[in-house]
């Protein structure tokens, strides 16, 4: 008798057993019956054995798959990464497939019909529609092959089906190979030395593993390099994988890409449909597709014939998944690089200093650009005292003065503010009550214009009270400033002059960005005002001053990577600063003028700064010189979380002696969030494997406590917030 062992999506450290009666293969998925219902799972293992009683074990009920549903690469990896996280396996391979398919739909191409015109809709005269707008453009769309499956909703396609305008087909396969046209379109850019050192480097490395790190300031011409490396791997018929830290914030890059090469790309970003999510998964597993752009999980597609990955931005926060599996998708790509034995390349203007470490230990390769391509130059930097100074809305009059300049001589201004909301406070005037969410205890950020009071840690919100619970005063007052009420301040200061707000309440509506963008690349006075999101990859000519209004909470944060962070944002925003041809400059208001970090960043720069702060990492034992892991409770009583983790650090203190360093239980830095009273206890070695076995020990015990059951906890292998 044949036993299947089949990874089922659910959050416990176990495989189930199943008879296996009809043929079937490791990696295809299965129907099981689990409980009451009916389950789809993986096939783990195969073989005779069980620790339950092999004939009272029920059988699988079918196999969905013909073959594997990941290629060999995707499945080593997310083995090795359920066991490195230690994460449940079955919870790590769902995480990784589209929705369609955890819910057992074919991973064949009749899942994924694309609508064409019929004959009658390329022929039929587009006015003929006028009395049906949405469908009149979107039969245009579909003439002039753009985008329209994120813009029309099914109804319209039907509407024009009925009308025998437009029918579904399958999409072709293998007909049309992207490899026998490939081209990619010369450009008049001639590299300079570094980029065409950094770009034969990579053809060298002719499609074996090995790390590179692009380590080049904002405008160095990065990009230019990813799009040479990318001809050369296209070129042999391979497909390219780019993960970037936010895909709607990067349309200009994306439009270079497709602007460069003759090859079909695919976006892999939160606007597509669970079917189309699944056509791209299927383009890729077939190499129908040349390139993939995308977020985080775009890491998990299965290619074909993969030949490169490219992480742009390697040191963005956005690519560990912050709940459920917190994977590193940077660290999880090399080790798929390493799987499918192809380069990954880095690139970032701030590295983070974990990457730098490696390079600095020969564990990457080490590629810079310390050039701003063609004539740009680096722009002025310098820091504005505030003590003593009088604010409106967080600006101070020598900064207004310093706006007032550069918007005279046509140019654009960006202000930087990283806090979005109109203020971070609503109190009572009359007896200092706070708005605060009852859910986290933290004070609601107020929103002006929206009206209403919104949680900025469990985004929850409520309406704006009239009356102050506490004393019935109607004097509510907002104190401290956020974008919102920066950008009010300024219209008033500059009511002749275009702003533009970028924050995530503003662009989270869709086109919103984009207009924003096209008015912004029109030139001429103009004030861009947003939060760090501001400072991601967009490339502004005409900025030639950015005010950073405030720094002073990055300075003094708890968690030892506050500074790291600070440091990579002041650099990226000061780098839109005087791109091309014009000259910048960049003030800081600070009320800490002498801090040694602000002098390391504005006289030396990052790189200085960051070897500064790795040698500090190194005396006082700090990642990337130590490995961490932060178990994390929490429950609704705020009794069983503290207890569960003392026993977790009674139980490793007593059998486990090599040399852990354990710091708690300890309340988190935001000890209340929606509800839920939060712990943890955070575990360092200065041995990865050391560390990795000891949690292997703990975890195989630690689901027999009682306590366990009764707290919500999970393990965070290199935690990158505390
Ligand atoms: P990054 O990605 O590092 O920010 P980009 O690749 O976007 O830099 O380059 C910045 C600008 O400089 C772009 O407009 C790009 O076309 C241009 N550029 C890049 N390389 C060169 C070069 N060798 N000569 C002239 N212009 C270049
Ligand atoms: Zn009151
Ligand atoms: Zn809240």
């Amino acid at each position: 008798m044949l036993i299947a062992h089949v990874a089922l999506p659910v959050p416990i450290h176990q495989l189930f057993d199943y008879q296996l009666v009809v043929p079937a293969e490791i990696g295809m998925r299965v129907r099981v019956p689990f409980g009451k219902r009916q389950a789809i799972g993986i096939i783990v293992k195969i073989d005779q054995q069980s620790d339950l009683n092999i004939n009272n074990l029920k059988s699988i009920i079918d196999v969905v798959d013909q073959t594997p549903l990941f290629t060999d690469s995707i499945w080593k990896l997310l083995n090795w990464a359920a066991s490195y996280y230690h994460y449940p396996l079955g919870e790590v391979l769902f995480h990784a497939m589209p929705i369609l398919l955890r819910q057992g739909r074919q991973a064949t191409k009749d899942e994924v019909k694309q609508w064409q015109l019929t004959k009658l809709g390329h022929e039929i005269d587009l006015n003929s529609l006028s009395r049906a707008p949405k469908q009149k453009l979107l039969l245009s769309s579909l003439r002039n092959n753009t985008d329209h499956q994120t813009d029309f909703n099914k109804a319209i396609y039907c509407e024009l089906q009925k009308k025998h305008l437009i029918e579904q087909i399958v999409e072709p396969s293998d007909i049309n190979l992207w490899q026998n046209d490939f081209s990619a379109n010369t450009t008049s850019i001639k590299l300079n030395d570094q980029q065409s050192y950094a770009v034969t480097t990579l053809n060298k490395q002719n499609n074996h593993f090995g790390v590179f790190l692009l380590e080049g300031i904002t405008g160095s011409g990065k990009t230019e390099v990813y799009l040479n490396i990318l001809t050369d791997i296209l070129s042999k018929g391979k497909q390219v994988l780019v993960l970037v830290p936010e895909i709607s914030l990067t349309p200009q890059t994306i439009k270079r890409f497709k602007q460069r090469f003759n090859a079909p790309i695919d976006i892999l970003h939160s606007g597509l449909t669970e079917k189309q999510r699944l056509a791209v998964w299927l383009r890729s597993k077939n190499g129908d597709n040349a390139i993939i752009v995308g977020t985080r999980s775009a890491l998990f597609t299965p290619f074909k014939n993969l030949g490169m990955i490219i992480i742009d931005e390697e040191h963005d926060s956005s690519f560990k998944q912050q709940e459920g599996w917190r994977y590193h998708a940077r660290d999880l790509a090399i080790t798929l690089a390493k799987i499918a034995n192809i380069p990954i390349l880095l690139g970032s203007a701030t590295p983070s200093l974990e990457t730098l470490n490696n390079a600095q230990n020969n564990k990457y390769q080490l590629l810079q650009l310390t050039e701003r391509a063609g004539s740009a130059t680096l722009a002025k930097q310098s820091i504005l005292d505030l003590r003593g100074l009088v604010l409106t809305a967080g600006l101070s009059y020598p900064l207004i003065k310093q706006i007032r300049k550069h918007l005279s001589n046509n140019n654009q201004v960006m202000l930087f503010l990283n806090r979005r909301g109109f203020s971070p406070l609503l109190i009572c005037h009359d007896c200092g009550w706070i708005a605060e969410c009852p859910r986290c205890d933290r004070p609601y950020t107020y929103h002006q214009k929206q009206q209403k009071l919104s949680c900025h840690h469990c985004d929850s919100s409520r309406i704006i009270p009239t009356q102050c619970p506490k004393c019935g005063s109607s004097h509510l007052i907002p104190i401290g400033f956020g974008t919102e009420q920066l950008e009010k301040q300024l219209e008033i200061l500059f009511p002749n002059i275009q702003i533009s707000r970028i924050d995530r309440d503003t662009v989270s509506k869709k086109g919103v960005l984009d207009d924003y963008l096209q008015k912004i690349q029109q030139g001429g006075a103009h004030i861009l005002v947003g939060t760090q999101i501001l400072a991601k990859g967009h490339h502004f000519p005409d900025v030639t001053l950015v005010g950073i209004v405030d720094v002073d909470g990055a300075l003094f944060s708890s968690d030892f990577r506050a500074t790291e962070r600070f440091a990579q944002i002041y650099t990226q925003v000061s780098g839109r600063a005087g791109r091309e041809t014009k000259a910048g400059e960049v003030i800081l208001q600070t009320y800490h003028p002498d801090h040694p970090l602000l002098k390391i960043l504005l006289t030396k720069g990052y790189q200085e700064f960051a070897k500064v702060t790795l040698q500090e990492r190194r005396q006082t034992q700090l990642p990337p010189f130590s490995y961490q892991a932060l178990i994390r409770a929490a429950d609704r009583n705020n009794q069983y979380a503290p207890m569960f983790l003392q026993h977790i650090h009674d139980w490793l203190k007593k059998n486990v002696n090599h040399n852990l360093w354990q710091v708690g239980p300890t309340q988190a830095i935001q000890p209340k969030k929606a509800g839920y009273n939060r712990w943890q206890l955070l575990l360092q070695h200065s041995n990865r494997q050391i560390l990795q076995h000891i949690l292997d020990q703990l975890l195989t015990n630690i689901e027999k406590w009682v306590e366990t059951s009764k707290v919500r906890w999970s393990i965070d292998v290199d935690p990158i917030d505390l």
